[in-house]
């Protein structure tokens, strides 16, 4: 039996999240920190409860908290959004052990997928392509480690078998700097996730990033839900969202997408995930699964016409899936900007009191936002204040439908990045599709909006 469900999270995603629990006529319980009472989705609730200060590990990362909270107020579920502790196999058990739904998949198939070695041999078990590269934790013997880069063969990569968040991660190019790198990445990985396991990878020069959205249910049922291509990246933060994927052969993605469909089946997956892939000459190589809801994943929304979150409460509930594969059909082109509290050219932070928020609207125009005239984003968290998406018949149209809506935007008070994603929508690489990981750090490189830098 659910009926309410507790809120762990902030910002956007909280709001989306009591959104979805209102329309399935559940109950909510907002979660929230000392510095984020005036978040919408707080005073929106049916409960809200504080616990704690700002400082996310003494609030939105302390797992006792969270489970005392729910006790609290009732809840008999807890929505975990994406980022904090989303992806804790540690703290998915302990809300199962407290006798609580984790809304997300089961802890052991969390514990799974966060090793990313694991997750990489359970890929290549179901038939998903990987990056080359031996799935195995790297030996303490360099003579060892040396043979296994020289048979991947070079540039590499070594990466943390805990890695998250885009930390952990070094590039060799030559044998006479990997015991060195391998050395600085166990010690990063030990410092960052506990955990000094790396593992080596064929390192790809030019990779596009292109990830299937699935949802599987307890009732042995698994779907995909098309692509989306999230190469508009900086330092390995993706600003840019789209699907379809520009340029790609429909049936290799159907390929693709069937195999990570049954790979939820074989490893009992529950909700809604996340492949990702890199994308390189005509080859796709598994990277990750993320086991969580995504910031992107109004870009599938909009093309698929299926409400991911309501879904996921839906299995959570015990329900199956109210669509089936056959179903699904992608129309048109949806287009995501991740707006941050930032300065456009500089990238540095931009907390402060939001003097006025108008968002624009239109055919096929969504915003996902907290925002309001008079709300102070807070400097504690991430930046992210709103995501703009733009859906239309073409991609053409769905990029002139954003470019029309960032023009339309009115923030005062904090800085935003609106000016560089306007500026994006113009650039004839953008606009020609399939750029890779690297084209926006190339082109900030080159000077892009650097007229407008004051
Ligand atoms: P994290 O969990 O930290 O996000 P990922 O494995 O998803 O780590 O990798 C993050 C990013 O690092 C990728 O989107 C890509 O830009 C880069 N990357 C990871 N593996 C490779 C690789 N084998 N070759 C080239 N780039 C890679």
């Amino acid at each position: 039996m659910m009926d309410t469900v507790l809120i762990a999270n902030r910002g956007e995603i909280a709001l989306r999240i009591l959104r979805a629990c209102r329309s399935l006529g559940l109950k909510t319980v907002a979660a929230y920190s000392e510095a984020d009472a005036g978040l919408r989705h707080v005073q929106l609730a049916d409960h809200r409860i504080c616990i704690g200060p700002a400082s996310a590990a003494s609030s939105y990362l302390d797992a006792q908290r969270l489970i005392v909270a729910a006790e609290l107020t009732g809840a008999q579920a807890i929505h975990p959004g994406y980022g904090f502790l989303s992806e804790s196999a540690a703290f998915a058990r302990a809300v199962e052990d407290a006798g609580l739904i984790f809304i997300g998949p089961p802890s052991e198939v969390i514990a799974l997928m966060g090793d990313k070695v694991n997750a990489k041999r359970a890929m290549l078990d179901a038939g998903v392509p990987c990056v080359p590269g031996t799935p195995q934790q790297l030996p303490q013997e360099l003579d060892q480690v040396q043979a296994i880069a020289n048979d991947i063969g070079y540039p590499l990569i070594v990466k943390a078998v805990g890695g998250g968040g885009g930390r952990g991660m070094r590039i060799v190019r030559d044998q006479a700097d990997l015991a060195q790198a391998v050395q600085l990445t166990r010690e990063e990985a030990q410092r960052y996730f506990g955990n000094a396991g790396v593992y080596l990878e064929r390192y790809l020069e030019h990779p596009r990033h292109i990830e299937i959205q699935v949802l599987a249910d307890a009732h042995g049922n698994a779907l995909w839900l098309g692509e989306r291509d999230c190469s508009v990246q900086r330092r390995n933060q993706k600003l840019i969202e789209e699907s379809p994927a520009p340029g790609i052969d429909r049936a290799t993605i159907a390929d693709l997408g069937q195999r990570c469909a049954s790979a939820c089946l074989r490893i009992a997956y529950r909700g809604a995930g996340t492949f990702e892939f890199l994308y390189e000459d005509g080859q796709f190589y598994f990277i990750e699964m993320n086991t969580r809801v995504q910031v992107e994943h109004p870009v599938t929304e909009l093309v698929t016409g299926v409400d991911i979150v309501e879904e996921q409460l839906r299995v959570a509930m015990g329900l199956p899936l109210s669509v089936r594969q056959d179903q699904i059909r992608i129309q048109g082109h949806a287009i995501e900007c991740r707006l941050n509290a930032e300065h456009p050219w500089k990238f540095t932070p931009s907390p402060g009191v939001v003097r006025s928020w108008t968002p624009p609207g239109g055919p096929g125009i969504r915003v996902e936002s907290h925002l309001y005239a008079g709300y102070e984003v807070p400097p504690h968290y991430d930046s992210l204040v709103a995501k703009l998406l733009a859906h239309g018949a073409s991609r053409e149209q769905a990029m002139a439908r954003m470019s029309t809506a960032l023009a339309e935007i009115d923030v005062t008070g904090i800085d935003t990045n609106a000016p560089l994603h306007a500026i994006l929508m113009q650039e004839p690489d953008f606009r020609a599709g399939g750029v890779d990981i690297h084209y926006l750090e190339r082109r900030l490189a080159q000077g892009l909006g650097k007229e407008n830098a004051t």
